[in-house]
């Protein structure tokens, strides 16, 4: 009986400790369309035949291998360790420091490399590029919530290439090993926690700076969504930006030609209140460039994309022959904003309160 138990005890701190270290595990496209790769692993591995599950080599703690294009007979390899978990494992791929193994692609004419990565290790080098370890630590767990509900929910969006996210912006840039203490205890405190509506991971979206209050999804996207609303931030601390650009240039870059131009039609900026030209937010919906030869109505989102503006937040007006945008903010204003976090954390807010704040309905749930 007390071998039972004791038994039992070993067992239910086994799986304590499993239960305490295992996240899903991602495949992250890191780089396609070499000739060669060259790994280096921390801790012995294996080098594994994906599609048959044979062990093809073995590689020592600090070993290196060049896969080679020309030279690599099989389609697809992985590189796993021998005796530790894939937590605990760095693999350096041309010199650059990753977690967990690697998988090879041998592709048509060139070869796919793919980090193997916990979930939990991912998030490390994902945060620290988001978002500055200098933040205050309850906005830096804000961001790795939000993070860690991406990542789950647009899992599989590269399925084609053979990896689930990539590792740029397209998903979430993720630039390997890093090593901040804060990043690290915002990860672990918020551990297995995502966010969620009506039981399902939610969007989130995140952006810079609102400059004042978020924008509805569907007024920047189109498509409604309960939890992404606007909301008013309660810092509101930021100077505005300023950028001017010429009415030649202005004229060249639309390719019209608006003769002079005579005026430029936007009513004034308030931020929260809405205007025939400006959504809910405050933010140009569209504005008018009256010329002598013409005259345009261009949309917000237009006028960004073209001049590289920070926001649609912004006010336009013409002096002589310059158009002159003043705005507040930077991104697209949909979701959190990070320095709205920031000023929050800072203001003694929790993780939980900004992302109630910033994702509104959505709630906490923690899945490991
Ligand atoms: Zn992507």
């Amino acid at each position: 009986m007390l071998k039972k138990v004791f038994v039992l005890i070993i067992f239910l701190l086994m799986s304590r400790a499993e239960a305490g270290t295992w996240s899903p595990e991602l495949r992250v496209g890191l780089m396609s369309g070499v000739k060669q790769v060259t790994l280096q692993v921390s801790a012995p591995c294996l080098m594994i035949n994906a599609a048959k599950g044979s062990i093809e080599q073995k590689i020592p703690a600090g070993g290196s291998l060049i896969v080679d294009f020309e030279h690599l007979k099989i389609n697809a390899i992985e590189i796993r360790p021998e005796k530790i978990s894939l937590n605990d494992l760095h693999t350096t791929v041309d010199g650059k420091e990753y977690y967990g193994g690697i998988t090879v692609n041998k592709e048509k004419d060139s070869l796919t490399v793919i980090n193997l990565v916990p979930l939990e290790e991912y998030l490390r080098g994902v945060v620290s590029k988001e978002m500055s370890p200098s933040y205050p630590l309850e906005a830096l767990k804000a961001q790795a919530v939000a993070a860690r509900s991406f990542a789950l929910k647009n899992r599989g969006r590269h399925v084609k290439e053979g990896y689930d996210l990539c590792s740029s912006t397209h998903c979430q840039v993720y630039i390997g090993v890093t090593n901040f203490d804060s990043i690290n205890r915002a990860v672990d405190e918020t551990r297995g926690e995502v966010l969620v509506y009506k039981e399902k991971l939610i969007d989130t979206n995140f952006h810079a700076d609102s400059g004042g209050m978020t924008e509805n999804v569907s007024e920047v996207w189109g498509t409604a969504t309960p939890y992404l609303v606007a909301v008013r931030e309660i810092v509101q601390l930021a100077k505005p930006w300023s950028i001017k650009v010429t009415t030649k240039d202005f004229s060249s870059r639309f390719g019209e030609n608006f003769g002079n131009v005579k005026s430029v039609k936007l009513s004034k900026l308030t931020i929260g209140k809405s205007a025939n030209d400006r959504t809910s937010s405050g933010r140009v919906k569209s504005a008018q460039i009256v010329g002598t030869k013409k005259t345009l109505t261009i949309t917000g989102n237009d006028l960004r994309r073209k001049f590289s503006l920070p926001s649609t937040l912004f006010d336009m007006k013409l002096e002589g022959d310059e158009i002159i945008f003043t705005g507040y903010g930077s991104g697209h204003g949909v979701g959190m904003s990070q320095v709205g976090a920031r000023d929050y954390a800072g203001n003694g807010w929790s993780y939980e309160k900004i992302l109630a704040h910033y994702y509104s309905g959505a709630k906490l749930k923690k899945l490991y």
